[in-house]
């Protein structure tokens, strides 16, 4: 159901801050789907897929954000990579099989960085985000107060049909907030349960959520999982890779097959293909001689 899928913002009549939650549903069970994930790893996979939403919710021009962990330890890989249109893609890689893994050692030794990508214009922007052991939400509030200055609040939440969040960010340049009211709106987001998002990102929910406060809630924007993996992008792994490497791969099996590790689409790729890919690249290799 697409209509799960969606981003709600709002905003307090009465305080200095601007919210947004998010529900994924359809886009959620299509990023799991092809990946046998243990529970530790889907549930930090979910708390990102919201986290970048919400991030990407934001964006006032054309571009994406992406979060990344990398490292050695147990989770080696996690990318999750948001548009401004809210098309959204991710995947982990990790050696996690135990169900019982707390997120602070599922993250050992791992970097984590946000990057803004503002499309050809600028150089993408790239944070670095201190992890800590309790959450995800955690970190990047973290990354948001010390990088970014915005004091935000931020909660998630996974299960195994869906996964949501919200964030609430003081307004910049508006009144002072009064501390206690902001602990206490800490307090009430950090109360949401993955079963709270089971009827989506409602008007309804922000309602029972925040019901002391007059929240203005604007228009829901749909997210959908979508990859951008494309068949150029793929030849270009293969010029990557080399020819050598390539035309071995292909003596070997008849064919190079190359899998999208975020979609899980098979591109393959015969000979006449492969002889293809890589006469491109000697012509391009010719014209810029001249
Ligand atoms: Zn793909």
């Amino acid at each position: 159901m697409a209509d799960r899928d969606t981003i709600l913002p709002f905003v307090f009549d009465r305080l200095p801050v601007r919210g947004a939650l998010v529900q994924l549903e359809s886009a959620w069970q299509r990023m799991l789907q092809g990946h046998e994930y243990s529970a530790p790893v889907a549930e930090v996979l979910g708390h990102a897929a919201s986290a970048t939403s919400l991030l990407a919710q934001s964006l006032k021009f054309d571009g994406s954000v992406t979060l990344q962990f990398s490292g050695d330890g147990p989770l080696s890989m996690l990318v999750m990579q948001c548009t401004d249109s809210l098309d959204l893609r991710g995947m982990a890689i990790s050696t996690v099989n135990a169900e019982s893994t707390s997120f602070a050692e599922l993250v050992t030794g791992a970097r984590c960085a946000v990057t803004i990508d503002a499309g050809a214009m600028e150089r993408p922007y790239q944070g670095i985000v201190d992890v800590s052991p309790d959450s995800l939400a955690a970190s990047l509030e973290n990354y948001f107060d010390q990088s970014v200055q915005i004091p935000s609040h931020l909660a998630l939440a996974t299960s195994a049909s869906h996964c949501g969040g919200i964030v609430l960010q003081q307004m910049p340049g508006e009144l002072p907030m009064n501390e206690d009211d902001w602990r206490r709106l800490g307090f009430l987001i950090a109360t949401l349960r993955p079963d709270d998002l089971v009827d989506g990102a409602t008007t309804m929910l922000l309602h029972k959520l925040f019901a002391e406060d007059d929240v203005r809630v604007f228009n829901a924007r749909p997210v959908r999982f979508h990859c951008r993996c494309t068949q150029s992008r793929v030849e270009e792994v293969l010029r990557f890779l080399g020819e050598s490497e390539t035309r071995a791969a292909l003596a070997e099996n008849g064919n190079v097959e190359v899998t999208c590790e975020y979609c899980g689409r098979m591109r393959s790729f015969d000979a006449i293909d492969v002889g293809r890919v890589f006469s491109d690249q000697a012509l391009t290799g010719t014209s810029r001689l001249h």
